[in-house]
């Protein structure tokens, strides 16, 4: 199959690459960001620009992160340093922190996302939440659903509990397929994520919260008797008050913090 060309770019599947065209689209997603001059900003993925030439008009200086040189090359002939600081590379191995560095400004976070990397990149970024002020994405719909689902959806899953733990997130409004080039097969949502105050966490040990997180979702159809046993016997589900007869889905974000913390308080993980 071949790749579609947009504006004389071969759009190269491998980078995901779905450039949105649709000028009012376009609008509605700056207006929900409401950049303010001089903050502090990146955009992850600026492709032919759609997004960033209205950011840097409102902003004054972005930062982007691109991982495609043919794109990054148009960005340099475009934009002068001062409009624009280009990184190049795999925004999975991006330190956002960086950007941060001496200042106390907090970082906006940006992107119309490649769709091949959205779990990865979201919990990347999830590590850099303490530096950052708000991330507003566009994923594909599904993703979207799955970050925001309710305990006892069918959507409801590692995402949800691991970006729900740290993030008060809202999905905005969805972009339909016909608003790219080349279109996607899929519909896409614009999703707001905000940190939530460190005091307000809660888990003692976050690694531990992640490996249960995991543990509970690996098998979706085994109670938490059957998928926690590693890290809880029938006391333990006692102490904490929650039936192990439960699956992993039934649990809100509370309850997983507080079998997290109620195997850090008993010293040691495993059981
Ligand atoms: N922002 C543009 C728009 O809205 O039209 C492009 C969006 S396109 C869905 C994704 C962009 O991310 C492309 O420019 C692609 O080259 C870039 N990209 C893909 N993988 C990347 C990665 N690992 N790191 C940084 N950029 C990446």
């Amino acid at each position: 199959m071949h790749d579609l060309e947009t504006d004389g770019h071969r759009a190269r599947k491998r980078f995901g690459q779905n450039f949105l065209s649709d000028p009012n689209i376009i609008r509605k997603i700056i207006d929900g960001i409401r950049p303010q001059p001089g903050e502090l900003m990146v955009e992850i993925g600026p492709g032919l620009g759609a997004m960033t030439v209205p950011l840097i008009e409102r902003l004054g200086h972005l930062h982007v992160v691109e991982i495609d040189r043919d794109l990054i090359e148009r960005l340099h002939e475009r934009y002068t340093p001062a409009q624009i600081t280009v990184h190049e590379g795999d925004a999975l191995k991006f330190d956002f922190g960086s950007l941060c560095a001496g200042g106390e400004q907090p970082l906006r976070i940006v992107g119309n996302l490649p769709y091949n990397i959205s779990t990865p990149i979201l919990f990347h970024l999830a590590g850099f939440a303490d530096k950052v002020k708000d991330m507003t994405f566009m994923l594909q719909k599904e993703v979207v659903m799955r970050m925001v689902a309710e305990p006892g959806t069918e959507e409801y899953g590692r995402l949800s509990v691991m970006l729900q733990y740290r993030f008060r997130m809202g999905r905005l409004f969805d972009v339909p397929p016909g608003a790219f080039r080349p279109a996607p097969k899929v519909m896409s949502s614009i999703v707001r994520m905000a940190p939530l105050p460190k005091e307000q966490l809660g888990a003692k040990d976050e690694t531990l919260l992640g490996r249960i997180v995991t543990a509970a979702f690996g098998q979706r159809r085994k109670t938490l008797k059957n998928t926690l046993r590693e890290f809880m016997d029938d006391a333990d589900f006692q102490a904490v008050g929650i039936d192990p007869g439960l699956r992993g889905e039934k649990l809100s974000v509370e309850q997983y913090v507080a079998i997290a913390n109620h195997c850090s308080a008993r010293g040691g993980d495993a059981r």
